[in-house]
């Protein structure tokens, strides 16, 4: 699998393989329920240009289902649910044992019981604490997972996202969650979404053997952070968390800033 820049010669010498777009979604494709104007159109030129593009978030509170239908019904885009890795599913990678105490929305509890672990909401008998964006969060839930946590529970968290975006501003993300509990237990969590590799692997494992790839996303400590530790290109689009090349953090700067994913084909050459 190999990074780089778009290189006409360099694809030709690994004729036959596939390059790959890692695509997020929450500022790229969506944000919220409204959809960013050409995201569609993007995709399709470039899987018509035969790369594969996998969906990856770091929204833990959907199942890969739950994402193929928003995919749909809020951009447009038709997707599989084998094209889709989310924090959810990283997150399951992660889980040794259970019984599994949620701090989560539905979406995570479906993945988490999909997978086959059992799901428990008693803190003394929890083997894994599992977190992601709970926007039912409650001080009682916080308290349980903390006990479950001193109690000797392995701790996982969806993301270190603080915040994600909305057409109307930024609200508190996954990490903003998991940085309450780690400073309530003493205790930080391992994290499964982008930029870790729990992520990173299950995208290697759903692309297989690829030619070069390239990483669009609208958060730099996800999503070009992902990009940089795997050797892969970066685009970062002003569609989502940050609206001004200005607020790209010096030691996360992507490969090219972009306006939104509606420019990325060109840049892909297509
Ligand atoms: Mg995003």
């Amino acid at each position: 699998m190999a990074g780089g820049n778009v290189n006409v010669e360099s694809r030709d010498e690994i004729e036959g393989l596939p390059n790959l777009l890692v695509c997020d979604l929450d500022g790229v494709v969506y944000l919220e329920d409204e959809p960013i104007p050409g995201a569609a159109d993007a995709i399709e030129a470039i899987r018509d240009g035969g790369w594969r593009v996998i969906f990856a978030t770091n929204n833990a509170t959907r199942t890969g289902a739950d994402l193929v239908r928003a995919l749909a019904d809020r951009a447009g885009v038709v997707a599989e649910e084998h094209d889709i890795v989310s924090a959810a599913m990283a997150v399951v990678s992660l889980i040794e044992r259970g019984p599994v105490f949620i701090v989560g929305e539905s979406g995570l509890v479906d993945t988490v019981h999909q997978a086959g672990f059992e799901i428990t909401t008693n803190p003394e008998s929890a083997a894994t604490v599992a977190l992601g964006l709970d926007r039912a969060l409650s001080y009682e839930k916080l308290a349980s997972a903390t006990k479950a946590i001193l109690g000797g529970a392995s701790f996982i968290a969806a993301n270190h996202d603080p915040s994600f975006p909305t057409p109307s501003g930024l609200v508190p993300g996954g990490g903003a969650i998991a940085a309450a509990l780690a400073t309530a237990s003493g205790i930080q969590p391992i994290y499964a979404g982008k930029p870790e590799v729990a992520m990173r692997d299950l995208i290697i494992d759903r692309a297989g053997v690829v030619d070069q790839v390239w990483v669009v996303g609208d958060r730099p400590d996800a999503d070009v952070a992902l990009a940089q530790e795997a050797g892969w290109s970066s685009a970062l689009v002003l569609s989502g968390v940050i609206a001004s090349p200005d607020a790209i953090p010096p030691q996360h700067r992507p490969d090219v800033v972009l306006g939104s994913i509606a420019e990325l084909p060109t840049v892909l050459g297509l």
